[in-house]
């Protein structure tokens, strides 16, 4: 007759530490969700400097017209120039417009590089919209021994990055990762990209936009 009621010391053993191990195992996963809402506030932020703000800098983060105060705070006039040729350069591919505006109520503005802001031989920073500490701030080292028309392409890409775009592994495209010589475009990608966060002045984003080579060569 078997024993009724027999007790397996082992069996029960093994349960308990199957028990043990599954607890375990559902505290890291609570703890895991516990924590999501903490990492999920922290947003990388934007370097920043001491520079008087744009109050307006949300401007840049409207899908609809945009229209954008600039602030030119540098003290190289063809800088100065370069980059306004670049904003109306934007102007033609997103619905956007742009004019001066030497108060704090802009919502772009070109600063004056720091070496804490630029690392040697980058030439040129934007903030980027989705970081933290966003001020629409472009800083640039007016300093640097730049051809008119290198500053106006370099211009284009920091713009482009303001507006939301990231490099491109296409040579072609202005938004290379280092300024290169001859033509260059936004192509299909950018401007699908670009076409998630702003209203596009074009029908289609098949045909590559050409970035004028007016100022290149200077
Ligand atoms: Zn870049």
């Amino acid at each position: 007759m078997p024993a009724v009621g027999h007790f397996d010391l082992a069996m029960c053993f093994k349960w308990l530490l199957n028990l043990v191990c599954l607890s375990v195992l559902l505290a890291v996963i609570a703890f895991g969700f516990a924590r999501q809402p903490v990492l999920a506030k922290h947003v990388a932020a934007n370097w920043t400097g001491n520079f008087s703000p744009c109050e307006r800098h949300s401007e840049l983060l409207k899908r609809d017209t945009m229209s954008l105060g600039v602030r030119i705070s540098t003290s190289n006039l063809e800088l100065a120039k370069q980059f306004e040729s670049a904003l109306s350069f934007w102007a033609t591919v997103v619905d956007m417009a742009w004019y001066e505006d030497e108060t704090t109520s802009c919502a772009v503005q070109l600063v004056e590089a720091t070496p804490s802001i630029l690392k040697s031989p980058i030439v040129a920073r934007a903030q980027l919209a989705e970081l933290a500490n966003f001020q629409g701030w472009i800083a640039f080292d007016s300093h640097a021994p730049l051809t008119k028309g290198e500053m106006y392409v370099i211009a284009v890409h920091e713009i482009g990055h303001m507006l939301g775009l990231r490099h491109n592994p296409n040579t072609n495209s202005v938004m290379y990762y280092f300024n290169v010589m001859g033509p260059q475009v936004l192509d299909r990608s950018d401007l699908w990209q670009l076409s998630f966060r702003h209203k596009l002045r074009f029908a289609s984003i098949d045909a590559p936009v050409v970035v004028p080579e007016n100022q290149l060569g200077d």
